[in-house]
């Protein structure tokens, strides 16, 4: 204890999106809102700036290399320190190729060292020949219970399953089970104590899983009128990957010449981006931020979603509440109440007021440690 550093963060420190306090301090790896007793000689570092919950992504692919394919076991946490740095401290990986979880263990040691809090989902689960090559359990209906709840088992709560994709017989996005199947991995999840979610860029696959209680929503680039007032009523959130969905000029320009319709399609889920966002958080809908860091796109990544929630019409505070505390709350995760793991930024000015000041990280701390500094 007496060669420990104690922290005293001169604040403000923002509790939630209405709610601060002036300045608090970091002791034993906790947050604590009142001045700890301190032994003599112990070294307190000071740290000026307005401090918030790390950062979530909720949609982050550790052990995915570019391109796809599994990873070592190396390169994953290279992913997950590129993260970390960025200031995401809390990942639901949303399906990994490889087992990660030698990668919960890491705590903070010397600087450099400690890997953000990671909630796994097993690997995605998908029908045969509907998803990239590799990524996934590619099963047929029968299976698909067994295989759920074989992934609910080995995850931390948590499975994807892919619900549409390019049907290339249709020619376009196609849905890639019926509603009994999606009901069917709904209860094999919730069996075993798990919650799921699902991959979704149709239309027509969210009235399936919103039917079946799926408990998250991938993408949801699909999201109607219709189906956002019912995800808002059943409080089911939208997990955004905008720069993911940025990218769908990409995906419709490959598949122009074979895929007219599906290269149309997807062009108009792009066009709708914003609009569907902004429309879905007026309408209640949680957004919680993913990046979709993995396979196609890079780690590091989540100041380039928080700058499209942006574009989307989200302010600061809705940006914040995306990105820390929303999330939080839905994993169950501790925040920056007295006691609570200290997992926190340190930046210099606001970013309620402008989201881009979390980009300018004075420090990371992460379990009580100091495990960055610009
Ligand atoms: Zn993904």
């Amino acid at each position: 204890m007496a060669d420990e550093v104690v922290l005293h963060l001169r604040g403000p420190v923002l509790l939630g999106p209405d709610r601060e306090i002036s300045e608090a301090w970091v002791a034993g790896g906790r947050i604590l809102h009142t001045r700890p007793e301190v032994p003599r000689g112990t070294e307190i570092l000071e740290l000026d700036g307005v401090v918030v919950p790390g950062l979530a992504d909720l949609h982050c692919h550790l052990g995915i290399g570019n391109g796809g394919g599994g990873t070592s076991l190396a390169e994953a946490r290279a992913q997950a320190l590129v993260d970390r740095d960025t200031g995401v401290l809390l990942i639901r990986d949303a399906g990994s190729i490889i087992d990660t979880r030698p990668l919960q263990d890491e705590a903070p040691g010397a600087l450099g060292e400690g890997l953000p809090r990671l909630i796994r989902c097993g690997r995605h689960i998908a029908r045969t020949r509907r998803y990239l090559i590799g990524y996934a359990h590619e099963v047929e209906p029968h299976d698909l219970p067994a295989t759920v709840a074989a992934e609910a088992r080995r995850s931390d709560g948590w499975v994807k399953l892919v619900g549409d994709w390019i049907d290339r017989d249709a020619g376009d996005l196609t849905t890639t089970w019926s509603g009994e199947d999606f009901a069917a991995a709904a209860d094999a999840a919730h069996a075993e104590g798990a919650r799921i979610t699902t991959h979704t860029f149709d239309e027509e696959t969210l009235p399936l899983a919103l039917d079946a209680g799926f408990d998250c929503l991938e993408h949801a680039t699909g999201l109607t009128a219709e189906t956002t007032a019912r995800a808002a009523e059943a409080g089911v959130p939208v997990v955004t990957t905008l720069v993911n969905v940025e990218h769908f000029r990409e995906y419709a320009e490959q598949g122009q010449r074979k895929f007219p319709a599906y290269a149309a399609h997807m062009r108009r889920l792009r066009e709708s981006r914003y609009t569907r966002t902004r429309d879905a958080l007026d309408a209640g809908v949680q957004l919680l931020v993913g990046t979709d860091a993995g396979g196609v796109l890079g780690h590091g990544i989540i100041h380039d979603e928080l700058d499209e929630l942006a574009r989307a019409g989200l302010d600061g505070t809705e940006i914040l509440t995306a990105a820390a505390w929303a999330p939080r709350a839905f994993l169950g995760v501790p925040g920056l109440e007295d006691g609570d793991p200290a997992d926190l930024l340190v930046v210099p000015r606001d970013p309620r007021a402008d989201h881009r000041a979390l980009r300018e990280l004075e420090a990371v701390v992460l379990r009580g440690s100091v495990v960055h500094r610009s």
